[in-house]
Parts: structure tokens; C-alpha cells; sequence
């Protein structure tokens, strides 16, 4: 199943639950796909999985929706036989933290920036175990199966609690929602997201990684860091084109009507379309 065609990501928390209790999850297969070293990335539905595997057991990042928590849990099993120590969380939305409750439950410590814990605890369908048990501010580290991952908080971009985390030694980066790969983001400015916090962020991820990183986005297939380079471009341009237009005074609708160029089109044929991208551009502009 294409995990593109389930992107729920516009969903507040409750409708995400609703979401997941009405969708049929028993078609999803988990796709284990190696990245480097001792590091996996798993498919399914919802955001894509980072895994560490290896002598101190395993630890992931991100835990999609909580009917697949079986399934993961399976595939994990097929990587190694070891105990899921850690759960690490990009961000609060249900489906990148909505096996949270199952793996909490049965030990595994949840680590995550402090506005996730605040917003699961928030709502009242999180139960006790789903909340991060260590939270941060600015940044953490876990020193796991040989070596340093490091969590950090680059301030406001996806929502206000976004991690990326750098697996130092394997070189690879999971960016959670700061990356969809060849595509149009959501940026969830009611959570306390902000598109120029979420260029900056880019900018930064890119500026500390090497030439060849590998790069696990929280949505589309495994990436380079050309493809990052793309993405960051894609908003570079498509947003300073926007900006120049309100500033001539143009309304919503007429940049809609005028559209982007045609070579970021491919980037709005996934869940967020090129005019919800205008919108999303538009409204982030008139909120400052
Ligand atoms: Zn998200």
C-alpha cells in the first residue's frame, strides 16, 4: 500500500484516532529496507520508521499508527532478537507516534522535545504510557549500539516539537516531517509550525551533514542528499516567488489562479496539492 495515498497529516490528534480506528489496516505490509550500517528504515503506513539494531538491542524513531504495532513489532523481530530499549518521536502527530501506547507499555523508554509530551498529554485519548517518559528542550543523545544519536530541536518548522536525529557514526539522518521527499510539505501552523522555521531547518540539516549522508524522510522513499538539496530548493524558490506576490498585494486566490512553475508540479502530486502548498505559504506570511 502506498503510503503516499494515506497521508493524514491535516488531521488534528482526535480525527487521527478516528482516522485510525475506521481504516482498514490489515492490508498495510511493513517494508524493512536496509540504509546503512546497522540502520534500517520501515514502510508501512504513516511515517517512515528509522531503526538501530545491533548489542544494546533496538531503538526507533517513530512509531506510525497504533493497529500496526504488531506488525512492526514483527518486523523488528525479523532484524534482531533483541529488546526495544528506546522510542525516539520526530513529533506528536498520530502517525508517527501512534504505536506509542503498545511500546511504552511494554518497556520501551520514550524519548522526545518537550511540546510533544505537551501536546499527547493534551489530549485525552493518550493514554498514560504513549507520553514520552524523557523530554528535552534543545537537544539529547542516546548512546546506543556503538554510537551517538543525537536528538535536536532546531526550533518552530513542522510543528513547535520537531527532532531530527543523527545517527553519527551510520551517517544517516531521520528529518521526521521536515522532509517529504519530492513533495509539497505540510507544515502544521495550528501546532505552532512556521515555513520559515521549516526552511531554516532544512538549511541547518543540510549544512551539518556530509555529501554522503543517507536521508530517512518522514514521508516518500529513502533520499540522498541531493534529493534534501532538492527539497530545499523547491521551498527556497517556490516561497520567495509567493512573498514577492503578497507583497505586490495579490490576494489568496489570485495566486492560486497563477499557480507555481512547472517545475515543481511533480511536488504537488502527493497529499499536500500545489494550492493547499500556496495556502499554507499564504497563511504563514499573514500570521506574522
Ligand atoms: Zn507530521
Amino acid at each position: 500500500m502506498k503510503p503516499r495515498s494515506l497521508f493524514p497529516l491535516a488531521l488534528s490528534l482526535a480525527a487521527l484516532t478516528s482516522f485510525a480506528q475506521q481504516r482498514d489496516f490489515s492490508q498495510v505490509k511493513i517494508n524493512v529496507i536496509p540504509v546503512a550500517k546497522n540502520i534500517y528504515m520501515l514502510e508501512g503506513s504513516g511515517g517512515n520508521i528509522g531503526v538501530s539494531v545491533g548489542q544494546d538491542g533496538i531503538l526507533i524513531v517513530d512509531d506510525q499508527f497504533a493497529p500496526l504495532a504488531e506488525k512492526i513489532e514483527a518486523a523488528l523481530h525479523t532484524l534482531d532478537a533483541g529488546k526495544l530499549k528506546f522510542v525516539l518521536n520526530t513529533h506528536h502527530h498520530g502517525d508517527h507516534t501512534g504505536g506509542n501506547a503498545t511500546f511504552g507499555a511494554k518497556g520501551a523508554t520514550i524519548i522526545a522535545q518537550s511540546n510533544v509530551r505537551k501536546r499527547l498529554a493534551s489530549d485525552a485519548n493518550s493514554k498514560k504510557e504513549a507520553l514520552p517518559v524523557i523530554t528535552f528542550d534543545q537537544s539529547a543523545s542516546v548512546h546506543f549500539n556503538g554510537e551517538e544519536i543525537k536528538l535536536l530541536h532546531h526550533g518552530p518548522g513542522h510543528t513547535d516539537g520537531d527532532s531530527v536525529i543523527y545517527f553519527t557514526g551510520a551517517n544517516v539522518v531521520h528529518m521526521g516531517d521536515q522532509f517529504f521527499n519530492g513533495a509539497f510539505p505540510f507544515i502544521d501552523l495550528n501546532s505552532g509550525g512556521s515555513v520559515e522555521g521549516y526552511i531554516k531547518t532544512v538549511a541547518a540539516v543540510l549544512e551539518k551533514i556530509p555529501a554522503e549522508a543517507k536521508v530517512i524522510p518522514g514521508h516518500g522513499k529513502l533520499a540522498t542528499v541531493d534529493d534534501l538539496k532538492s527539497f530545499h530548493a523547491m521551498l527556497v524558490e517556490t516561497t520567495s516567488l509567493l512573498k514577492k506576490s503578497i507583497a505586490d498585494g495579490k490576494s489568496l486566490a489570485e495566486l492560486k489562479a497563477a499557480g507555481l512553475p512547472e517545475k515543481w508540479q511533480s511536488f504537488g502530486t502527493g497529499f499536500i496539492k500545489t494550492d493547499r502548498w500556496i495556502e499554507t505559504i499564504y497563511n504563514g506570511a499573514m500570521k506574522k
